[in-house]
């Protein structure tokens, strides 16, 4: 059953969706889930120039890619469609109309040049911050400097004009962030907004607050960078007469660059050596050629890892717990846990929690990320071998796509070996010992890691040797390697035909250290 409780994820389709933004889509997504809301996908479309095509579904199929399901968006609609707002053009002008007919909005004339004159004027007059406000309002060509005729004269002649918010000159404005406290803004510090620009397309401001009010939305959960339009929000909220069912807010704190200085960007990623988009892409540049960027799902991550990595970017259970599947943080994510302070990322963190998803992962899960690599040569590795590689192998890697590069030997004889190993540990003891080991195992029915064990301990014993003795020279020998996972279940996966093959490789090419 779904509770009065509506969140929504409100991107504006410019670009690739920042993993920041996929933490605030997450961070929603928890917040309804918990309380048996509904989540809203709404595409904040009204800024045409900054449009990019293709960056609507990149949002979606990065968020599908780590399970955030939207109940109601532009793709699965719902009660409170349409879910673009390039859509819902024509329902923002009655609420702006309404703002001027009460006074709290007005229309401006002002052209660019008038503007930047205006702006001139304030910075001569040392003027820090210049804008247009209570103050300046007044020295402006709009409707309330101009005579009623000359508005509506020039409103019926078609010259553009935008309609500003009209701010008031001394009122406090308070709102209390669930994760902030009480936030207070002086309204002397907010400008005179522009709600509906010259070319009929309500503004960021506008369409956001009206369609929060008209998608019943009771939760704004989004980024610290929109904490100073709240108090704007909150003015027009008050003006539009929608007080009493104003959203409740909820900031989250900023994602900082790893050394903590400054905000992790979209260009961060490519100078840090890390991605900092979900999944690869590629989008249309402004001269028309194609702009492409890294994402984490190519770089091997796994979705549920980097979900809990993103989870714990900002938030914490408040225990030294750290692994968390979804339907886990469904059930212990709460706003209040929510810091304050900005994060800082850290990619060595993302990795742990992939090594942590890769190693819980069963061989048989594994086997899809090299089967792919797997030639027509491959043919005699049965799903049940490729499942034992995994196996052996997934603690050893952090990426799924390492598991078929560390794990070349298992597929192709060694054409190389460490030189440093061999020159101390091949000698004519080795030699010695694997050629009786070869005859054992030759009549072995059933080879496998314990009794590829067992007969090389006998041979060992009957020498009066230590095992050690000769592991390392029987790693050179089916490896080309000096360190690997365990030898013994490499060797059951190789099998004894393939592991007397490359002893018997190793004997003939390897140079042999005399022992004095
Ligand atoms: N369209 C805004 C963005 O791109 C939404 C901000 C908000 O959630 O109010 O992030």
């Amino acid at each position: 059953m779904q509770n009065g409780v509506r969140v929504r994820f409100a991107p504006s389709p410019t670009g690739a969706l920042h993993i920041g933004g996929v933490r605030t889509a997450l961070y929603n997504y928890l917040f309804a889930k918990k309380n048996n809301g509904t989540m809203v996908l709404r595409v904040e479309d009204t800024d045409q120039a900054r449009y990019v095509e293709g960056a609507e579904d990149y949002i979606l199929n990065a968020l599908e890619w780590v399970g955030i399901i939207p109940d109601e968006s532009p793709k699965v609609g719902g009660d409170f469609g349409p879910y673009r707002q390039s859509q819902r053009k024509s329902m923002y002008m009655e609420y702006a109309k309404k703002l001027v007919d009460e006074g709290n909005a007005y229309y401006a004339f002002d052209t660019s040049e008038e503007l930047e004159a205006m702006r001139e004027r304030l910075k001569a007059a040392k003027v820090d911050n210049p804008q247009y406000n209570a103050i300046t309002r007044m020295q402006m060509n709009n409707s309330l400097t101009l005579t009623e005729e000359e508005v509506k004269e020039r409103l019926d002649s078609g010259v553009p004009y935008v309609i500003r918010l009209k701010v008031p000159r001394k009122e406090e404005v308070r709102l209390n962030d669930m994760v902030r406290g009480w936030v207070m803004v002086h309204s002397s510090a907010i400008d005179d907004k522009v709600l509906m620009k010259s070319d009929g397309m309500p503004t960021y401001h506008l369409a956001n607050v009206v369609d929060d009010h008209l998608m019943k939305i009771t939760h704004v959960i989004r980024g610290e960078e929109w904490l100073p339009s709240a108090p704007l929000h909150v003015l027009l909220y008050k003006f539009l007469g929608w007080e009493d069912s104003m959203p409740q807010f909820a900031h989250l704190p900023l994602l900082l660059k790893p050394d903590g200085n400054g905000k992790l960007s979209k260009r961060d990623g490519d100078k840090l050596g890390f991605p900092v988009f979900p999944i690869t892409g590629e989008f249309a540049g402004k001269d028309g050629r194609p702009e492409t960027f890294s994402g984490f799902r190519e770089a091997g991550y796994l979705p549920d890892a980097f979900l809990n990595f993103l989870a714990f970017l900002g938030w914490n259970p408040g225990t030294e717990e750290e692994i968390f599947s979804m339907e886990a943080l469904t059930e212990a994510f709460t706003v209040e846990r929510i810091g304050k302070s900005g994060t800082k990322f850290d990619i060595e963190k993302a990795k742990w929690y992939n090594q942590q998803y890769l190693k819980a992962k069963t061989g048989e899960e594994l086997t899809s990320y090299i089967k792919p690599n797997l030639t027509s040569d491959h043919i005699t590795y049965s799903d049940e071998m490729l499942s034992k590689i995994c196996d052996t192998l997934k603690e050893r890697v952090t990426f799924p796509q390492e598991i078929w590069t560390e794990g070349q030997f298992f597929f192709t004889t060694p054409t190389s070996y460490d030189e440093g190993i061999v020159a101390k540990k091949w000698n004519e003891t080795a030699v010695s010992v694997f050629s009786e080991y070869i005859d054992k195992i030759s009549s072995v029915e059933d080879f496998n890691a314990d009794n590829a064990k067992t007969l090389l301990i006998e041979i060992l014993d009957e020498r009066g040797f230590k095992i050690g003795l000769v592991m390392q020279a029987l790693r050179i020998a089916l490896t080309g390697k000096g360190s690997g996972p365990d030898l013994m279940d490499i060797m059951e996966i190789l099998g004894k035909k393939e592991v007397e093959k490359r002893i018997l490789k190793a004997i003939e090419v390897l140079p042999l250290k005399m022992e004095s």
